[in-house]
């Protein structure tokens, strides 16, 4: 295994954790929660230590109508100091209005599978990295400070198609940057992902586009997002989607459920004395801001129910 650098000068975090429940969970799932809810949960991942929240996707409200009050999200994300504000968006229309609404970061998602990218978008992977081209375009004239990450969907397997080629992957990663994303990470959509596949695919991306390489969205559909997660770790991978107590998955993607549950992750990296910046037991209070928004829901996460072990250290941080 790879030697952890625990002694870094200033103890920043070594990790970012994104935070995707706000967008992706509450997408996959049918019940749609209030705008006051989901604002109370943000506060609360916020408080927790997250500092990249994915709050929302603009999307038509008759296709997700769970992201119909997608501005007013982030209209007030962007009061809490020092997050940073993302949003999916799937299309020019959709970027257009998330800079109007004023994000500090847009993630587009680029199928490697031709088949995905149908059913999810309705384009083909090479008009979709046009719709990349275009909407770098339009913020660099109305918002250039704004980041853009192009994350490879089902870069791994693809409910619909089966395989992908680590072929296609690898060159629609550099084709998204060279249509201008500033970064470009990998989603296991369909949770087809092993650990060897993740290192090896996320170890080629580098050597194609260094560091440009974005997070690693990995799912726990078949038991693996955590194995997965470290994978991608020791394949010098620093930022990692995953959602609250797991919530969501793909509505285009049948059968692929489970995001990776943010708070197994924080304790994963925590414990190997990893700075994720994430405190734990704020991240599992945060638990019942969401429950009380979703209250039908299912929530997953072991080390939740488990709780943490006695003399638990997390990582070393920042003195104040
Ligand atoms: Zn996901």
């Amino acid at each position: 295994m790879t030697k952890v650098p625990v002694t870094l000068p200033d103890a920043l975090p070594v990790v970012l954790i994104s935070e995707v429940g706000p967008r992706d969970g509450l997408q996959s799932i049918s019940r749609i929660m209030t705008t006051a809810d989901k604002c109370r949960w943000l506060t609360a991942l916020y408080q927790a230590g997250l500092r990249e929240i994915e709050v929302a996707s603009f999307v038509p409200a008759a296709l997700l109508p769970q992201m119909a009050d997608a501005a007013a999200v982030v209209a007030h994300a962007l009061t809490l100091p020092g997050l940073t504000v993302m949003a999916l968006v799937p299309n020019l229309r959709g970027a257009q209005a998330a800079l109007a609404a004023g994000v500090h970061k847009l993630t587009i998602p680029v199928s490697a599978s031709a088949a995905h990218s149908l059913a999810n978008v309705r384009k083909s992977r090479e008009q979709m990295v046009e719709e990349v081209r275009a909407i770098v375009a339009l913020k660099n004239e109305l918002a250039p400070h704004v980041k853009i990450e192009a994350g490879i969907a089902t870069a791994f397997g693809c409910t619909l198609q089966g395989t992908v080629a680590e072929d296609d992957v690898v060159r629609l990663a550099a084709s998204v940057i060279e249509a201008g994303a500033n970064e470009s990470g990998l989603s296991d959509t369909t949770g087809y992902a092993n650990p060897a596949q993740v290192q090896r695919l996320f170890r080629r991306v580098r050597a194609e586009i260094g560091d440009k390489t974005g997070a690693a969205h990995m799912h726990n559909t078949r038991g693996l997002g955590l194995a997965n997660c470290l994978a991608a770790f020791e394949a010098e991978v620093r930022t990692f989607d995953s959602s609250l107590g797991g919530l969501g998955g793909c509505p285009y993607a049948p059968g692929a459920s489970g995001n990776v549950v943010t708070e197994d992750l924080v304790f994963m990296f925590e414990a190997m004395g990893v700075n994720t910046g994430v405190d734990l037991d704020a991240l599992i209070a945060a638990r019942d801001v969401l429950k009380a928004g979703l209250p039908d829901e299912p929530l997953y996460g072991m080390t939740p129910e488990a709780g943490l072990p006695k003399g638990f250290q997390p990582a070393p941080r920042v003195s104040k």
